[in-house]
């Protein structure tokens, strides 16, 4: 077993060091030292190991996380990661800002780094499984992933393209409890033999109301390059994980409410959730 163990280290030490090095190409930084994601491979004793990718705006965090609180295990945004790297204003903080509010990617090196912590921190507190929101971003990165552990599903969730800017440019975020809400009211005419599409806002209690901030990345200007990087870099991340037989297409039907029913069916939850309101 211990020497099972240490081959998959070895093995995960390899493939990251090779990513990592790699991504030197792309702009990424200097240091190309072996990194470890700790993960397992094998799936005895583990948790389901789940992905969820989709555009901006789309609503990866917010059903990943309904999901992460319904399945027991822990929603892992690396979205979350940089900014809350960002509030802390450490040594990464300026140089993480001008690439985040340019809507451009974070190297390979750091978003690495961010989540080995996240995972090391995690593995400490006896986590086990996760729904990753915001990664693998790149097919390079998805490479790295798959050298280290076994993905179970990644969700693919699809949104109509005129509701993502309207969705990102409506977001707002308590800046007390860091709830999220969207002031956007969606509605889309049917047309063309395509049916309208409506979307009511998701808005705070009171207590959040006079706390609402935005993220700085949220502009107009940035929501766009985003999308156009997400179209570039992350679409053939879909392709990387459908070849793979494990990609589950999802398009919401509209908001929240019409929503997660669908996606719970979609991933034969419906019964959990039953289960677990019926216990509240
Ligand atoms: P989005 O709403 O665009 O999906 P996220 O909250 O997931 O945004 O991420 C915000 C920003 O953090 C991204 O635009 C990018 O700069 C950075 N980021 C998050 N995850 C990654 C990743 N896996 N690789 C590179 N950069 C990332």
């Amino acid at each position: 077993m211990a020497v099972l163990k240490r081959l998959m280290l070895a093995r995960a030490s390899a493939v990251v060091a090779r990513g990592l090095c790699s991504g030197r190409e792309l702009g990424s930084g200097s240091g190309c030292g072996p990194k470890q994601l700790p993960l397992q491979r094998s799936p005895e004793g583990r948790n389901r190991q789940w992905v969820f990718l989709g555009c901006p705006g789309v609503g990866k965090g917010t059903y990943s996380s309904r999901l992460s609180g319904l399945v027991g295990v822990p929603h892992i945004s690396t979205g979350d990661l940089v900014r809350d790297e960002l509030a802390a204003s450490g040594p990464l903080a300026s140089q993480l800002a001008e690439i985040v509010n340019h809507g451009k990617l974070v190297p390979d090196e750091i978003i690495i780094d961010l989540l080995s912590k996240r995972l090391e921190a995690g593995e400490a507190k006896g986590e086990t499984g996760f729904i990753l929101d915001g990664f693998p971003r790149t097919v390079r990165q998805a490479e790295i992933l798959e050298g280290v552990t076994d993905i179970d599903l990644v969700v693919n969730l699809k949104l109509r393209e005129e509701a993502l800017l309207a969705k990102c440019l409506g977001r707002r975020i308590c800046s007390q409890c860091g709830g999220n809400y969207n002031i956007a009211s969606i509605d889309i005419k049917g047309e063309n033999g395509q049916p309208g599409m409506y979307m009511a806002p998701l808005l705070p209690p009171p207590h959040c109301a006079s706390k609402l901030i935005t993220r700085s990345d949220d502009t107009e200007e940035v929501v766009k390059e985003r999308l156009r990087i997400y179209n570039e870099l992350t679409k053939p991340v879909e392709d990387f994980y459908r070849q793979r037989g494990k990609l589950l297409e999802f398009d919401l039907p509209g908001g929240i409410p019409e929503s997660w029913p669908k996606l719970l069916q979609a991933l034969n939850l419906g019964d959990n959730a039953n289960k677990k309101s019926a216990a509240a």
